[in-house]
Formats: C-alpha cells, structure tokens, sequence
C-alpha cells in the first residue's frame, strides 16, 4: 500500500470512530505515512494544529484557547469556556445576539452546521415558543420550525389566536442543529444555554412554551419526563430578576404528534392551558 493510499485509510477510521463516537468529526493533524515509513503510534495525532504565535486571538473559535505555557491550541470544556474568561459577552440588542450566535463555535456542533438559527418572532412576546434544535430545513435557511412540525407549531399557536409574526417569538435550546437530528448532547446544551437565558433577558416574554422533553428539561434543569411535566405551568426564573418569574407550559414537541396521534388530545389541553393564562393575565 502506498504512503498516500496508507493516509487515506487512516483519515477514513479517524472519521469513522468520530462519527460513531460524537456523530462530527474533530480537526486533526496530518498523518505521518511517508514514504513507507511507519507512523509513530505512541503519540496520538494533535486534536487541532498548533497555530502560529502570530495568530490574533481574537480570531480563535470561541472553543479553543492558547495554552501559554507552550503555545498549543487546545480544545476547551464548554463550561470551562463560559467560566474562564470566554463568558458570553452581554448582547444589548436581539441582533446583536444572532452576531454572536453566527460567530460561536463554543460547542462540537458548529463545524457541521450550514447556517446558526437564533430564532424569530415578535420582540415583546405574549409567548416564547422553545425547541430543542435545528432540524434539516431549520439548518438549510437560517430560521427555526420551518419544516413540517414547523407547519404544525404554526397551526397550533393559531388555533388560539397566536401566531409568530405578531405574538410569538420561536427559539431553540442549542442554535445548530445536532447531526442526523440527534439529541443534542449535555455538553452543547452547556454551552448554548447562555444564549437562551440572554434571549428571555432580552424578550421578556409573558409566558414560556417548551416543545418537548429535550427543551423542558434543559430550560427547567430537569431530568423529569415530558409526560410528568406537561398539563400545568411551573415557572422559570431569569438571572438576577428573581421577583420576575416567568410561567413556563411544556407540551409534546410538533414533531411527536406528527408521528402518533395519541399526543394531539393532551397537546390540545396545554394549548387551552395556555390560552387561559394569557387571557387571566390581560
Ligand atoms: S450550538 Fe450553540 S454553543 Fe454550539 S456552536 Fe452553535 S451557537 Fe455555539
């Protein structure tokens, strides 16, 4: 086997275990099959490429950090990362947030993702509609559910007098979409949760529906069931703004009632749940 084709192998495992490990696959160095000569299997392949000491570090992935002691780049703990002196700067404005957002990579999602979807939807919201992640179309145009839960979720706030253009404003849990629409993982919920908080800061909805298990757990730092949460408002309280907690309704994700009916009945109670609420509090 020649060196090149012996390189090529070994890139395809590396893939490989990484896709079946993370489902993306991690930067790594190059490999050293030259000239027949055998690599040296003792030292595995760097994670990333030492940079230059010239590189700005201002242009470094929110991910990865310089290592002074010996100029190494090394990839970083998410939560190290929001705590050591990568904490998500404070965005005034919900445009400066999206910047941010399509700036970030703090979490092993942003090398596959197309576009970042921060979200959408009325600035003064009477709801904040939350879901766990971008899917295909979400990842393909930049804007949340509009594949066909997306559709479906638009039905639904319709059918009580709620819609995205006017009262609702539509995000995510993480803001690029997990690989073959898997569940995002502890870690990238770790480091996209900030944006959230900074969201719901910023929008000051009067009430929160979660989509979904994977969205009420992580908002409502939870490992209870959807089926135990849904059917009555428990409350979020945003940073620093503890005499302002925010009702927050979770109900099935629009996806799961696409795929069995015997959601729609109770999705359908959380709807006139919510629908209550809004009209006690006006
Ligand atoms: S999912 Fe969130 S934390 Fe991860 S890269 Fe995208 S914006 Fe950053």
């Amino acid at each position: 086997m020649t060196a090149e084709e012996k390189n090529a192998l070994a890139r395809f495992l590396d893939c490989a275990a990484d896709y079946l490990k993370d489902g993306y696959n991690r930067p790594r160095g190059s490999y050293a099959f030259e000239n027949d000569t055998k690599p040296d299997n003792t030292a595995p392949p760097p994670l990333i490429d030492a940079p230059s000491a010239s590189l700005p570090s201002s242009s470094l992935p929110l991910a990865y950090q310089i290592d002074e002691d010996d100029d190494t780049l090394e990839a970083a703990e998410p939560e190290a990362v929001l705590s050591a002196g990568y904490a998500l700067p404070e965005a005034a404005t919900l445009s400066e947030l999206a910047a941010l957002v399509s700036n970030c990579s703090a979490c092993p999602l942003a090398p596959t993702r197309k576009h970042t979807v921060p979200g959408e939807g009325a600035e003064r919201p009477l709801v904040l509609v939350i879901g766990e992640g971008p899917g295909a179309d979400e990842d393909a145009t930049g804007r949340p559910f509009v594949g066909n839960a997306g559709q479906l979720l638009d039905k639904m706030l319709a059918s009580i007098g709620l819609s995205r253009t006017e009262n609702c404003y539509i995000a995510n849990i993480v803001k690029c979409r997990p690989p073959g629409n898997r569940d995002p993982q502890p870690d990238e919920i770790a480091a996209c949760l900030p944006f959230l908080h900074q969201q719901i800061k910023l929008l000051r909805p009067k009430t929160i529906l979660c989509a979904g298990r994977v969205a009420a757990q992580a908002l409502l730092n939870t490992s209870r069931g959807i089926t135990a949460l849904r059917g009555a408002f428990t409350e979020y309280t945003p940073a620093g703004d503890a005499e302002k907690p925010i009702p927050v309704l979770c109900t099935y994700h629009p996806s799961a009632l696409l795929h069995s009916e015997s959601y729609k009945r109770p999705a359908w109670e959380d709807l006139k749940l919510l629908k209550a609420r809004l009209e006690e509090r006006e």
